[in-house]
């Protein structure tokens, strides 16, 4: 094979789906706390481990967005 370029990108598993997921730019400030290789394998994990936290409903009318690292492209 030719034209495979090895770029110095780190890696890591996917904490739902186990897949190595590679190092992407909208990540580099959250890299560390990105555990997951897309928004649905964090959602998963959600309705698999615990409710997500901090949302209590009724309590405060607004639209509450828990995603810190969650820029949609
Ligand atoms: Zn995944």
């Amino acid at each position: 094979m030719r034209g495979v370029r090895k770029e110095n990108l780190p890696e890591k598993p996917c904490a739902v789906c186990g897949r190595p997921f590679v190092w992407r730019r909208k990540w580099a400030r959250v890299w560390d706390e990105v555990k997951y290789c897309s928004d649905r394998c964090r959602a998963r994990r959600g309705e698999a481990a615990r409710p997500p936290a901090g949302q209590v409903p009724g309590a405060e009318g607004g639209a509450t967005r828990a995603t810190r690292s969650g820029n949609s492209a």
